[in-house]
């Protein structure tokens, strides 16, 4: 079947909220809503790397963005935004549609929206240079499936998946 090249970039989470700190997941596995709207859609869906996943592991304790900005973990953080970038590019020059990026809000490493995340910060000033420019958007800090999440779903709709 042919396939329809367009894609969303997601913070790791979105898929995967094993990664997060412990206390913090708000799903057994994936925000089921989120990537049911996007698959529905037929939208790939490209999932970064979870950096403080990577930095800390799974036994990290709840930390601020100025706890985490470090030079090593800034550095870390601009390896992923590269990689990330180089990614971006191989789509976008064989005529392929990135949609968005879609991060977490109030996240030391993943926030695009309100006081951006460490990664984020990296990556968009990378998006930048390279004149990457897409629509952003962020998992709210109240985001749940089901009932609670719907506004943000539809949020979703209209300002990504369109
Ligand atoms: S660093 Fe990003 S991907 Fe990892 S748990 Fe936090 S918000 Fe999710």
């Amino acid at each position: 079947m042919e396939r329809n090249k367009k894609v969303v970039f997601v913070s790791h989470c979105i898929l995967n909220q094993n990664s997060v700190v412990p206390p913090l997941a708000r799903s057994k596995g994936p925000y089921r809503d989120v990537v049911k709207e996007i698959i529905d859609c037929g939208i790939g869906i490209h999932q970064l790397p979870c950096p403080e996943y990577r930095y800390l592991g799974l036994s990290r304790k709840p930390m601020n963005k100025y706890e985490y900005d470090t030079e090593e973990y800034r550095k870390l953080c601009r390896q992923i935004s590269k990689d990330t970038v180089d990614i971006m590019m191989e789509y976008l020059d064989n005529g392929y549609e990135i949609l968005g990026l879609i991060g977490v809000n109030s996240s030391p490493t993943c926030s695009i929206q309100g006081d951006r995340g460490i990664l984020m910060e990296e990556l968009l000033n990378l998006m930048n240079e390279s004149e990457i420019k897409l629509r952003l958007l962020d998992i709210p800090t109240d985001y749940y499936d089901g009932e609670k999440g719907r506004e943000f779903i539809d949020t979703l709709k209209i300002s990504i998946l369109v």
